[in-house]
């Protein structure tokens, strides 16, 4: 290698380097699998978790099942959410989950009792963090399990830690909202009658072995990149379904 004067040496730029650079996915699917493997996504949750009940109930049947691993992109959503989690949670804090009527419940956070327990739930979105003060800015979802939780807890607060991950889609970014949320006793009950209707659903198909039919008991926006659209696809088109 020819040797250069300091005097003569100038500062490489974007298009100078020599470097080769090559794709590794192996490195890449070992770094999934070691994150997947921390966050033990892989694993099943309880199967009469909230969430389950929350969330499309034909693919908590396949899950159940086990039909398919999770796609990369969903790998790298729960990586992502848990992720997040995992780093905001104070450390030494440890919650044993509760159950009511055969549901589960353990949110993100919870911080011991002072009166009450402080329940917590940590959410990160790709959505713009300026319409952070629109109630739309709370999905469904996320009320329908923080209302959950609230029933098996007895309580009727939550707060609610928002990352935008793009922020507001203009440096600087991400941001970090957190809001205390207060709701009416009669929603909780709504709620969890919703809830318990769910179960019975996936209980009576987990019994029978025939699985929920599809697109019936979900959102449809829960179908783009669901490892399990291809199967509902081609199911119901052979009317294989019911
Ligand atoms: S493709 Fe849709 S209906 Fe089928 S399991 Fe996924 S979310 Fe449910």
């Amino acid at each position: 290698m020819a040797y250069i004067e300091p005097a003569l040496a100038i500062p490489l730029r974007k298009g100078h380097y020599t470097m080769e650079r090559v794709e590794n996915p192996e490195l890449q699917r070992q770094v999934l699998k070691w994150l997947a493997d921390k966050y033990k996504i892989l694993e099943l949750r309880a199967p009469n978790h909230l969430s389950t009940y929350i969330y499309c109930r034909t693919k908590a049947f396949f899950d159940h099942k086990q039909a398919i691993e999770p796609t990369e992109s969903e790998l790298m959503l729960f990586i992502t959410g848990y992720g997040l989690q995992y780093t905001l949670t104070p450390p030494d804090i440890e919650d044993s989950p509760k159950e009511l009527d055969g549901v589960v419940s353990s949110p993100d956070i919870v911080l011991p009792p002072i009166i009450l327990e402080q329940l917590i739930e940590v959410k990160s979105t790709r959505r713009s963090a300026k319409n952070h003060s629109d109630d739309k800015a709370v999905s469904d979802f996320w009320l329908q399990y923080m209302l959950g939780n609230c029933k098996i807890r007895d309580t009727n607060k939550y707060d609610l830690v928002i990352i935008y991950l793009m922020g507001n889609y203009s440096p600087p970014f991400p941001q970090l909202y957190a809001d205390t949320l207060t709701f009416d006793f009669e929603e909780i009950e709504l709620n969890w009658a919703m809830i318990l209707e769910h179960k019975a659903v996936l209980d009576k198909a987990l019994e029978t072995d025939i699985m929920p039919t599809p697109y019936e008991h979900c959102e449809l926006w829960e179908c783009k990149g669901c490892r399990y659209n291809m199967m509902c696809e081609v199911l119901t088109r052979e009317g294989l379904t019911t």
